[in-house]
């Protein structure tokens, strides 16, 4: 589509778009009774209104039924969790009974990784992007440490190209076929929180499984947001939080997936009683025997009021639908593309360079932009005209445009903020 930086154009394409409703659905921030511009749901998405319903419920199961609300309230805690996987499970790709929710997302690591991670002999390597989120980070050291191995021998780490921002897959293939002998695990973020890179993880998987190593993913900044397949890619394992993109509230419940052809594997595991099988598990026998799919995973007690708030939002996900919300985001991120392009056209040179690649199929909803200059006030700057997005050290602003939310008017205007800002203080 040929777009303008017009806001008659702005506003037609929101009149065009047939997601524009689900913005009234999500509570947006005001300053002065007026909405802020919040492009920052790859951080922490936005309240939808249905949160507090589905919340209230249960503190009203709760109230009225007590201890009893495990069992026979209309809708039993129980089986509380049920709903959520069949909400869950279309968003990454998977079965229901692959994946779960339970945890926060690098305890959930922990666990996948006291699995998953299995070093024999020479095969005792891990490899990721040097660039990964830090708790990821410390997750794999710790495990390396704990199994005996030096952090700097025992995780590989790839890095982009001098001079370039982000992998190329080719590179990761062939980090991954070098170390043909020596990898246990490869273990990759989807879309990487610096830089937007939203990598081929069908390619990773195959290469990974070819040299017989396993694989797995942190899905932090992918679930929600780009189009995964973890079943038919084959992966083996995979972790994400709810509090981005799939808007579930701060520290929200995790998720975490793992492919039906471990069900019956004896893979070591860290157990508790929550994830005893459950026609058994209050039977309090000795013996750990896990539940089937991915719930054998599960240690403790389901946290009832956290399952709520990520409910209510997978249903208004759901209700949308992933694939609409993936069109929309792709036109949303390339209208943010244009947009800041005609800001450097007007500037006079590449002030702001994105970061992110442009090919769409490798980018989810963010942008990532460093500043030729003092990208710390220009940051500021927009928070101080209630332009929300975030800064990450050393010189990023990240940008998230959210389909099931934000407008192209809201693109346009930030157009004109960053303008007016650069022609005043840069
Ligand atoms: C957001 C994020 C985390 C945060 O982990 P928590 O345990 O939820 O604090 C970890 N890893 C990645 C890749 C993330 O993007």
């Amino acid at each position: 589509m040929q777009f303008k930086n017009s806001l008659e154009f702005a506003q037609s394409l929101d009149q065009q778009d047939t997601l524009s409703l689900f913005r009234e659905q999500f509570l947006i921030p005001k300053v002065d009774g007026k909405d802020i511009i919040y492009l920052c749901g790859n951080s922490l998405g936005l309240q939808p209104k249905a949160t507090q319903d589905e919340l209230h419920q249960q503190l009203n199961v709760w109230q009225n039924h007590a201890v009893e609300g495990w069992f026979d309230s209309e809708q039993n805690w129980l089986n509380y969790h049920h709903e959520i996987k069949e909400l869950l499970a279309p968003i990454v790709g998977a079965k229901p009974e692959e994946v779960t929710c339970m945890n926060s997302l690098t305890i959930n690591l922990h666990l996948l990784l006291t699995s998953f991670y299995q070093p024999k002999g020479k095969r005792y390597k891990i490899l990721m992007e040097a660039g990964a989120f830090p708790s990821d980070q410390y997750a794999l050291e710790s495990h390396v440490k704990t199994r005996g191995y030096a952090y700097a021998d025992a995780v590989v780490e790839i890095s982009p190209r001098a001079g370039e921002e982000t992998l190329r897959t080719e590179d990761i293939l062939a980090v991954i076929e070098q170390h043909r002998d020596d990898l246990a695990l490869v273990m990759f973020g989807g879309i990487n929180y610096y830089t937007g890179q939203f990598f081929d993880l069908a390619a990773i998987t195959k290469a990974g499984h070819e040299i017989g190593a396993l694989v797995g993913f942190d899905l932090a900044h992918a679930a929600g947001n780009v189009p995964i397949k973890l079943h038919d890619w084959g992966v083996d394992f995979a972790c994400w939080c709810s509090y981005k993109y799939l808007n579930s509230g701060p520290g929200g419940i995790a998720g975490i997936f793992v492919h039906e052809k471990h069900f019956n594997s004896d893979l070591p595991r860290l157990a508790g009683w929550w994830g005893y099988q459950l026609n058994k598990r209050f039977k309090m026998e000795k013996g750990f025997v896990p539940e089937t799919g991915a719930e054998g995973w599960q240690v403790s007690t389901s946290p009832i009021l956290l399952m709520a708030t990520h409910k209510a939002a997978l249903k208004v996900m759901n209700d949308a639908g992933f694939e609409n919300l993936r069109k929309k985001s792709v036109m949303l991120t390339s209208y943010l593309e244009f947009i800041i392009q005609k800001v450097n056209d007007q500037v006079g040179e590449e002030f702001l360079k994105i970061i992110t690649p442009k090919n769409v199929a490798e980018r989810g909803c963010q942008l990532s932009i460093i500043c030729k200059r003092g990208g710390k006030t220009l940051f500021d700057a927009l928070v101080a005209q209630n332009i929300i997005g975030d800064w990450r050290a050393p010189n990023v602003i990240r940008l998230s445009p959210i389909p099931l939310y934000n407008t192209f008017e809201e693109i346009y205007f930030l157009g004109q903020t960053l303008l007016n800002n650069l022609k005043t203080n840069c």
